[in-house]
C-alpha cells in the first residue's frame, strides 16, 4: 500500500474511536484497525462516573477528574447517556462512614459549579444544588407511603419508587440519591461507527487484526511505522496503540519495558417482573473482593437489569487480576479466562453466576428473587497502568516521539487521551497548529437519533444481547 497515513490507530474501543474522531475533527487523516466486526466491542460500561461515587476509597482528585471527564464525554455522545440517578447506600455490615461520603459530595458540588462557570454547556448533570440529596430514615418512612410514580421526575419521586422495594432496615442511614447517570455502550458504539463511516478523514478497517508493527524511523523513509495485517502493510507517520488490555503486546515487540495490570470482570443480564415505576441504579457498597463486595443493579428497558457484584463468585474471578512480570509488558491470563474472553462461556457458569448475582441483589431488594437469566454476560478485560489496582484514572503515555499508548481505566477518559494525542501530534509538527474548537464534534452531531437507534439495536442483537439493552430508560427529549 503506497498511501502514507498521518496516524495509524490500533484498536477501535472507546479510546481508539474517540481519538480517530478528534483527529478527523481537525482534518488529520488516520487508519483505524479493529479485529472485531464492529467498534466499541471490548469491555462493557454502563455507568457514567460523574463524581466517582461508586468508589468510596479513591482520592478527591480522582473524583474530580472523573466528573470532568464524564461531563466531556456526555457532551460528545449525549444519545448514549441515560439520565436516571443513582441510589447510594452503605449496608450496616460495612465500614464506610456516611460523613466522609457527604464531605466528598459537597466538594463535588462546588467543583461542578466551577465547571459550569467555565462553560455553561457543562451543566449536563442538572442544577448543582440538586447534584445529590440525602434521605434520613424518617424521610424514607414518609416517602414509602407515597404512591409509585411510573415516570419519576424529582429526586423524591425516584426515592419513593426505590424505597418501596428495598429492605432499608439493612442499610446505614442516611442514604443518597446522586446524579450519576447510565451510559449505554451500544449507543455510543453506534454513533461512533456512523460518524467514522461518514468522515473522509478516517479509514476504518473492521475485521482486521494487526499482526505486527515495525519501527522504521531510522531508515530515512518518509514515514515512521509499518503496520502489518494479514493482507497489507500500512505506512504511517504516527502510531497510536489503543489495544486496551492487549496494549502490552506491541510494547513487547518494540522492546519497551512497561508495567501494567490487566483485570477480567463480568456483569450479568437478568430479567425481572414488571414493576410499576422506574427505579434509579441501585448501589449497596461493600468491601471489594470479600463476599460482601459492592452490589450494583443497573436498570434497562423492558424489565432487563444488569448486575455487578464485586465478589469472586460474581463479577471478579479467581486469578482475574494479573500483572506483568519478568520484564514482559503483556500480562497473561490463565486458560479459563482466555477462553471466556474469546466468547467461550459455558452456559452452566453463566447461569450459576447470574443466579448468584440475583441473590446478591435479593439481600436488599427481596422481590428481585423472581428475576432470572436475561442474556449472556457483558464481560471483558481492562488495563490498569502501573501496579495500583485501585487506580480509576489512566491516561496516555508517549514512549517515543511518534508513538502514543492509550491507558484508560474508565471509558470516561477517552476524550482527554484523544486531546493529549492531538496536542502531541501538533507539538512534533506532523500537523500545523490547530485551533481548540471546544469539546463538540460536528461529525458526531450530524448523526441522527433514528440512525443511532437502528444501529445500536443491530449491534446488541449481533452480539447476542436483548435489543432492549440498546435503548435508554429515559428517552431524550
Ligand atoms: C465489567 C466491566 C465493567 C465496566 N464498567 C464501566 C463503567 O460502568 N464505566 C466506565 O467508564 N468504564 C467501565 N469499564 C471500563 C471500560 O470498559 C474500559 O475503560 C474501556 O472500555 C477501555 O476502552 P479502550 O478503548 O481502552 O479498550 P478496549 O475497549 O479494550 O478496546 C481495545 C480494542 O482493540 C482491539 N484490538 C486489540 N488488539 C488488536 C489487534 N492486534 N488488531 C486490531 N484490533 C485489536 C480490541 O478488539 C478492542 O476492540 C468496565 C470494565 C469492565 C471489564
Amino acid at each position: 500500500m503506497d498511501k502514507i497515513y498521518n496516524v495509524g490507530i490500533i484498536g477501535a474501543g472507546v479510546s481508539g474511536v474517540v481519538t480517530a474522531l478528534q483527529l478527523a475533527k481537525h482534518g488529520i487523516d488516520s487508519v483505524l484497525f479493529e479485529q472485531e466486526k464492529s467498534v466499541v466491542s471490548g469491555p462493557p460500561f454502563c455507568h457514567l462516573h460523574a463524581g466517582g461515587n461508586l468508589y468510596p476509597d479513591i482520592s478527591e482528585s480522582q473524583c474530580k477528574l472523573l466528573m470532568k471527564q464524564s461531563i466531556e464525554m456526555a457532551r460528545l455522545f449525549p444519545e448514549s447517556i441515560d439520565e436516571r440517578p443513582t441510589f447510594i447506600s452503605v449496608p450496616k455490615t460495612e465500614k464506610y462512614e456516611f460523613n466522609k461520603l457527604e464531605e466528598r459530595l459537597d466538594m463535588l458540588v462546588q467543583y461542578y459549579e466551577d465547571l459550569i462557570a467555565e462553560d455553561p454547556a457543562n451543566k449536563i448533570l442538572g442544577a448543582p444544588e440538586h447534584y445529590y440529596k440525602i434521605y434520613t430514615e424518617a424521610e424514607l418512612n414518609v416517602l414509602a407511603k407515597q404512591p409509585t410514580i411510573k415516570h419519576p421526575k424529582s429526586p423524591d419521586q425516584w426515592m419513593t419508587n426505590t424505597i418501596k422495594l428495598i429492605d432499608y432496615k439493612k442499610l446505614k442511614m442516611p442514604v443518597i440519591l446522586v446524579q450519576e447517570y447510565g451510559w449505554n455502550l451500544f449507543r455510543l458504539g453506534a454513533q461512533a461507527q456512523l460518524a467514522l463511516d461518514k468522515t473522509p478523514f478516517c479509514d476504518l478497517k473492521t475485521n482486521t487484526s494487526v499482526t505486527s508493527i515495525k519501527d522504521v524511523r531510522k531508515q530515512n523513509l518518509n514515514y515512521n511505522w509499518e503496520i502489518t495485517t494479514k493482507d497489507e502493510v500500512y505506512k504511517v507517520n504516527y502510531l497510536v496503540n489503543s489495544c486496551g488490555f492487549k496494549a502490552g503486546e506491541f510494547d513487547e515487540s518494540l522492546h519497551l519495558n512497561t508495567e501494567r495490570l490487566i483485570e477480567f470482570k463480568a456483569a450479568y443480564v437478568s430479567k425481572w417482573d414488571p414493576i410499576p415505576g422506574l427505579i434509579p441504579e441501585l448501589i449497596f457498597h461493600g468491601e471489594r473482593g470479600t463476599p460482601r463486595g459492592m452490589v450494583q443493579l443497573t436498570p434497562y428497558c423492558d424489565d432487563y437489569y444488569q448486575i455487578h457484584g464485586m465478589t469472586n463468585e460474581i463479577t471478579l474471578f479467581e486469578n482475574g487480576l494479573v500483572k506483568s512480570k519478568n520484564n514482559v509488558p503483556q500480562p497473561e491470563f490463565e486458560d479459563g479466562i482466555k477462553q471466556k474472553l474469546t466468547r467461550g462461556w459455558d452456559y452452566k457458569e453463566v447461569k450459576s453466576r447470574t443466579e448468584k448475582a440475583i441473590a446478591s441483589v435479593t439481600k436488599f431488594v427481596p422481590s428481585f428473587k423472581s428475576a432470572s437469566v436475561g442474556g449472556p454476560p457483558l464481560f471483558g478485560a481492562q488495563q490498569i497502568p502501573g501496579d495500583d489496582p485501585s487506580l480509576r484514572i489512566g491516561e496516555v503515555r508517549f514512549p517515543c516521539k511518534t508513538y502514543a499508548r492509550s491507558e484508560i481505566v474508565k471509558a470516561s477518559s477517552a476524550l482527554t487521551v484523544a486531546n493529549q494525542i492531538l496536542n502531541k501530534i501538533q507539538e512534533i509538527g506532523i500537523m500545523p497548529s490547530i485551533n481548540d474548537e471546544g469539546s463538540q464534534n460536528s461529525i458526531l452531531e450530524s448523526i441522527s437519533k433514528d440512525d443511532i437507534d437502528a444501529l445500536a439495536e443491530a449491534l446488541a442483537e449481533q452480539r447476542g444481547y436483548p435489543k432492549s439493552l440498546s435503548r435508554l430508560v429515559i428517552e431524550k427529549k
